[in-house]
């Protein structure tokens, strides 16, 4: 990386980071470099040291290291989702390694484990990881990863990084963490002690809703040596255009963010002293359970909300289905708001006796809060909820 582009503070980072001048032209912008092979001098001496698209890209290079840059690491690596990140990296585990993951994860991870990994003879076992106690009478001599998000999805529970870090280096663990939700801009788990950081691009780091893409970022140089092994062999990279709109994704990351922290916690106080709403979940609230930890290793918190309605699954479905700048969709992380059911949408093929057991009520909400001004959000939910 070009140490002349990675210096500053993040907001400074974020826009320069893995991306200098071009020196042919002076292009101020990153070149989206459309194409698959790289002519040679002689066999095997590319020219500028590229030789395939897939293996590497310039335009991908500029992604990669930006995201390693943002997230205090020293190795980024670009995917095409971000379940193909998740992919490359459970590529790494033998049958009879173990993994230890938090019992509210992503539904696409949680199915990627169980329905693909576990068929190679890998272990998952499913805890509680906001217990610490939980996750160190979980993980053994066998077990490789410790796998965590935090925020969770979609009751905003934090699990304390350092903390997992702490037990999964006890046993010769890595700790892996999605940072989807708290994008590096609020937290950055390596600086806590994690060995592997992982992003859905398709969220807040693209941040318009108009790209699929994942990552990860590593410090460790062996370990990235083998995860850009099976990022090749495997060959979920993204394409150039895809790694470009992440980029210029990254560049607003720190206002966008700045405005839906303020956004969603507007909208989450609103939410908190309205008369239908029982619950609400929104980190930055000094009324969530683990408050103390977001204060601790995030700089705001965030900008999802999930909030329950009393009246349960036909309250929360009218609510959803009302609101006019919300647009009722899944996903989240775009500049646009978007609302959500999880009991009839994103969660509905949990039973709902499990869900129930999981604290995940019929009335549940989720919001992504995005960066329109706040009272006319707040104007929207309260005409919606009625
Ligand atoms: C969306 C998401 C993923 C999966 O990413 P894709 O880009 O959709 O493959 C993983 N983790 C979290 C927390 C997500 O929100």
């Amino acid at each position: 990386m070009s140490d002349a582009h990675n210096q500053g503070q993040f907001e400074t980072r974020a826009v320069h980071a893995g991306q200098p001048i071009d020196p042919q032209t002076g292009a101020v912008m990153t070149p989206v470099y459309f194409t698959s092979t790289y002519a040679q001098t002689e066999p095997g001496k590319p020219i500028g040291g590229y030789e395939y698209s897939r293996t590497h890209n310039p335009t991908r290079t500029a992604l990669q290291d930006n995201l390693a840059s943002l997230e205090g690491g020293r190795f980024g690596l670009a995917f095409s989702s971000g379940l193909s990140a998740t992919n490359a990296l459970m590529d790494t585990l033998v049958p009879g390694d173990k993994v230890v993951a938090g019992d509210d994860l992503y539904g696409g991870t949680y199915r990627i484990f169980t329905k693909v990994f576990e068929r190679y003879g890998i272990e998952f076992v499913f805890v509680d990881t906001t217990n610490l106690d939980a996750v160190r009478s979980a993980v053994c001599a066998k077990t490789k990863m410790v796998y965590i998000e935090t925020p969770s999805n979609p009751l905003l529970r934090l699990t304390d990084i350092a903390g997992c870090a702490e037990i999964a280096k006890s046993v010769g663990a890595q700790l892996v963490v999605d940072n989807t939700f708290a994008t590096p801009y609020l937290q950055r788990p390596i600086e806590l002690g994690a060995d592997v950081v992982l992003h859905s691009l398709s969220k807040y780091l693209g941040g318009h809703s108009d790209v699929i893409g994942g990552a990860l970022v590593v410090n460790d140089e062996k370990l990235h040596a083998d995860l850009a092994f099976y990022q090749n062999s495997c060959g979920g990279t993204p394409g150039p255009m895809d790694a470009f709109l992440v980029l210029r994704g990254t560049k607003t990351l720190a206002v966008r963010m700045d405005r839906h922290c303020e956004n969603a916690l507007k909208v989450a106080q609103f939410l908190e002293a309205h008369p239908q709403v029982d619950r609400v979940f929104y980190p930055g609230l000094p009324s969530h359970p683990q408050h103390a930890i977001s204060q601790k290793q995030m700089k705001a918190g965030g900008g999802m909300v999930s909030f329950e309605l009393k009246g349960g699954v036909s309250a929360g479905n009218r609510c959803a289905s009302t609101t006019k700048i919300f647009t009722l969709a899944e996903s989240l992380g775009g500049v646009e708001s978007l609302i959500e059911t999880p009991p009839s949408m994103t969660h509905a093929s949990i039973p709902a006796a499990v869900r129930h057991a999981a604290g995940l009520n019929d009335g549940l909400v989720r919001l992504s809060v995005g960066i329109e001004n706040a009272d006319d959000l707040i104007a929207d939910l309260k005409q919606a909820i009625g």
